[in-house]
Parts: structure tokens; sequence; C-alpha cells
């Protein structure tokens, strides 16, 4: 099982399982994942959805390697579809359910590791976390869903895209990009804790307070960036096609290398 599912108090709880690989995000986890998210979200008894992952590292971020065997020829066209449904409009529906959501983050969260923790509404990284987007390695200018921006600042975004530089849980709290800072054994149980006490809440405040934020946020434009900057990651594709004939451009392996 890619993923698991669990419900307990109010609160349901998605675990990444896939810790052999880092939780490496395979089409069949990210579907697993849609789904578990949809489950969270239809459920009256669930209040507060968390979603965590099993491991040393809360996810690698997409796995290139994948499970399939590598068509003869790539369209742009193919790449574009596949990513539009899996890397933009599943971060977006599950940053849009109408329950608080909070992400416990553990170890590396590279590049596609990030589509998973910014959609929740907060996000509680361990002492040893460490989140980072190398994506300008491979000749793309970052990350599908462009939340760099709106999480760290123009400059720290920047910054971090220029150098593929992780950013340390610490600095994340300082940006605002994440809420609380605990020690690595205490990051399930601190998480639960809030968990719990968001749930006490009455429902529909929550779900108010959820849209206030997030339509406040829209207003500023984060949608229509979040679907432009999409098109602008669509680019980077479209080059690495031409001069390779590969959506990226780097070697898999020295890929890899660098990300490990
Ligand atoms: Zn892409």
């Amino acid at each position: 099982m890619n993923v698991l599912y669990d419900v307990a108090d109010k609160v349901a709880t998605i675990t990444l399982n896939r810790p052999e690989v880092a939780n490496a995000q395979n089409r069949e986890l990210l579907d697993a994942l849609d789904a578990a998210w949809t489950t969270a979200a239809d459920d009256p008894d669930v209040a507060v959805i968390v979603l965590r992952a099993e491991g040393k590292h809360f996810s690698a971020g997409h796995d290139l390697n994948g499970t399939g065997s590598r068509p003869d020829r790539i369209t742009l066209e193919a790449v574009y579809e596949g990513e539009a449904r899996r890397y933009l409009e599943y971060s977006l529906r599950w940053r849009n359910v109408p329950k608080p959501s909070i992400a416990a983050v553990q170890g590396r969260c590279i590049a596609g590791g990030l589509l998973l923790c910014w959609p929740c509404d907060l996000i509680v990284a361990a002492d040893d976390a460490k989140f980072s987007d190398p994506v300008v390695m491979m000749g793309i200018g970052g990350v599908e869903y462009h939340g760099h921006t709106w999480e760290l600042g123009p400059r720290k975004a920047k910054e971090i895209l220029f150098t593929g530089r992780p950013v340390t849980a610490d600095e994340a709290e300082k940006t605002g990009m994440v809420n609380l800072v605990v020690p690595r054994s205490e990051l399930d149980r601190r998480t639960a804790e809030l968990a719990r006490t968001i749930a006490e809440m009455p429902t529909f405040g929550l779900r108010q307070a959820k849209r206030a934020v997030n339509q406040t946020l829209d207003i500023q434009g984060f949608y229509a960036a979040i679907q432009s900057v999409f098109d602008i990651h669509q680019t980077g594709h479209g080059n690495a096609l031409s001069v390779n004939g590969y959506p990226i451009l780097m070697k898999l392996e020295e890929m890899k290398k660098n990300l490990t």
C-alpha cells in the first residue's frame, strides 16, 4: 500500500508509505493520495486531516525512474496533460478541501514533496526537515505548483531556486512557511495534539476561516499565479524536449546523485 489511511478522534491521518524510496511519488502513490484526500473530505466524521510520511524522509519528489516503460516519443502535450492532473489539479484540490489540514514533515522534502505539504493549511516540521527545489538543475524554473514566492517571499524564493540549496525547518518557520518546529521524536505526537485541538472547534467556523484566508490569497492573485507559472514550467519541458527529446535536460543518474 503506497498510502495508508486511518480515522480516530475526528482526525483522518493519511500516511505516505514508500519509505524504501524516501516516499518518491509515482503515479499510483499520487492517485491513492488523492483518493485518501477525497475520502477524508467526504467523511462527516472527519474534522481535520493530517498528512504524514513513513520513514526518514517526507518525500524525495517525483519518481522519475517510474515503473512503466519509457515511450519512444514524448510530446509536450502528454507531459502537460499528466502534470496538469497530478501536479497541479491534485495540489489545488487538496488546498481547497473545506477542512483544516496539517502536514507533518521530517527529513528531506524535495521538489515534488513541496506539492504535498504546501497545499496543507498548517505545516509542523521536525527539526531535521529540509525543504528544497533543485529543479533549476534540470533546466526548469521550479516545480509545477509555484508556492515558492507565497511561502518564502520573493527574495528567498529566488535564492533557493537559483542555488537549489535546502531551506531548514528553522528558516522555513521564519518565513512563515512552517508553523511549528519540534524535535524529530515528537513530530507525530505534537501534530496529533494540534489536530485534536483544532478538531474540537465548530466545523463550519473552521470551514469559513479557511475559506476567508484562501479567498484573500486568491484575490491577491494566488490562483492566477499558480496557473500561469504552471505554464512557464511547461515551457521548460518544451525546451528540454526540443534539445534532448526528454522532458528534463539533466540525465537521471546525475540528478539522482545530486538529490541524495
Ligand atoms: Zn514538470
